[in-house]
């Protein structure tokens, strides 16, 4: 019985064209079918070039499939921090830990009052843990803008600072709360909002969007603050998705090392809208984000975008007053 020579498999008699447990190329492998083909030098020589790194990459494989399954799930991030360069295989891990806790109400961080650099904290809140993935955005709104398609658990992107709130309008209705924002006179390019007349509604305990200066206490870890320059560590890499380690992409939510009280992402993966003005024309934008430099991801960083407008590496996350 012929064996494919990099994971060792029985191929059965009518070799098929690629190893489906490997992928390890049969129909290019001469050794499996003798006197088809009479290689030379060179092509033996390269022949074991190739064989000897597709058994290197199985064996690393096999090796890292072990190590993430012997873990238990917590311990799992950090062999993903470690490994982010094994995405297909560690993303499957990543989603199932994220589906778990896809109930937005078990989702949420108390983040209690008290002082930090960002100043002193009078009132109590809770905040999103993760940034507002794209299923969840579709599952609210039915639909999904995100540039970067079919990526159930990356945090949504193309959405407009409206379209933010709106999503929290809608999330407060399905979970019984009264709704933060009166929205009217909208206008839309597509499904996105465009322009809106915002009001803050008195006595609403639904959804909404952190101010500028909750965001920040939040991000320096509250009065947990351990005074890190990203949120949850002086090392970039072990938090945050940004120009330098994401190949150009987002990433699941969760996936990199949470701050001081237990949130993810407030340094990378997208950009998050608040609700502070900076002038009549635009929003505070903070956090950095997968396609912009390691200073944007600094806690204390604060940057503007039109309300109206949205890219692909601009997303949000919810807070609700406690
Ligand atoms: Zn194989």
């Amino acid at each position: 019985m012929t064996k494919c020579p990099v994971c060792g498999v029985k191929l059965g008699k009518k070799i098929p064209e690629f190893c489906n447990i490997c992928g390890w190329d049969t129909g290019e492998d001469f050794t499996l079918s003798p006197g088809l083909y009479q290689p030379d030098e060179e092509d033996r020589l390269r022949y074991i070039r190739r064989l000897d790194n597709a058994k290197k990459n199985w064996s690393y494989r096999i090796k890292l499939e072990k190590k993430l399954a012997e873990k238990p799930k917590e311990v799992i991030k950090e062999v993903i921090v470690e490994k982010f360069v094994e995405k297909e295989v560690i993303r499957e891990v990543v989603i199932e830990k994220i589906e778990e806790q896809s109930n937005p109400q078990t989702n949420m961080v108390l983040v209690e009052k008290g002082k930090n650099e960002a100043g002193v904290m009078e009132a109590s809140y809770y905040i999103g843990k993760y940034q507002v993935t794209q299923k969840e955005y579709k599952d609210v709104m039915g639909y999904n803008p995100s540039s970067f398609e079919d990526c159930e658990n990356h945090p949504v992107e193309q959405v407009t600072w409206y379209d933010a709130l709106e999503y929290c309008n809608k999330l407060s209705k399905r979970d019984g709360y009264k709704v933060a924002y009166s929205i009217t006179k909208i206008a839309r390019r597509g499904n996105n909002i465009t322009k809106a007349k915002v009001i803050i509604k008195d006595g609403a305990n639904g959804y909404r969007l952190l101010s500028s200066n909750e965001w920040e206490y939040a991000a320096r870890g509250g009065n947990k603050s351990k005074n890190y320059k990203y949120s949850g560590s002086n090392n970039i890499d072990e938090v945050a998705w940004y120009y330098e380690n994401s190949g150009n992409q987002t990433y699941p939510v969760g996936v990199k090392k949470e701050n001081e009280l237990g949130i993810y992402d407030m340094s990378g993966n997208v950009w998050e809208w608040c609700f502070d003005t900076i002038n009549v024309s635009s929003r505070v934008l903070r956090g950095g984000s997968w396609c912009y430099g390691a200073y944007g991801c600094g806690v204390d960083y604060v940057l503007d975008g039109n309300p109206g407008g949205r890219r692909g590496s601009v997303g949000f996350r919810y807070a609700r007053t406690k």
